[in-house]
């Protein structure tokens, strides 16, 4: 399996040891790819309800569909409770 890592961060990083200043023009140079960014969210309990709604976009699921959804229909989030740098 692939993994893809932020260019921009990887810069911003390499940009505190300066006797690494070549390896910025590689990762420059390296092709990008179409890559679509996985929000991780999770379904919360409604109050006051049996309904679980998305904690991204509100989206609202009965148990069952809650259990058996890993992915929010809506928003496309991963519902794995994996809150991993959202912005
Ligand atoms: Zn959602």
């Amino acid at each position: 399996m692939k993994e893809y890592i932020d260019r921009g961060a990887l810069l911003k990083e390499l940009e505190r040891f300066p006797h690494l200043q070549m390896a910025g023009g590689i990762v420059r140079s390296m092709p990008k790819e179409d890559v679509v960014e996985v929000k991780h969210e999770e379904w919360k309990l409604c109050k006051g309800s049996i309904t679980y709604s998305c904690t991204y976009c509100d989206y609202k699921a009965f148990p069952r569909e809650q259990e058996e959804w890993f992915f929010c229909p809506r928003c496309g989030a991963k519902m794995d409770g994996e809150r991993k740098g959202q912005g």
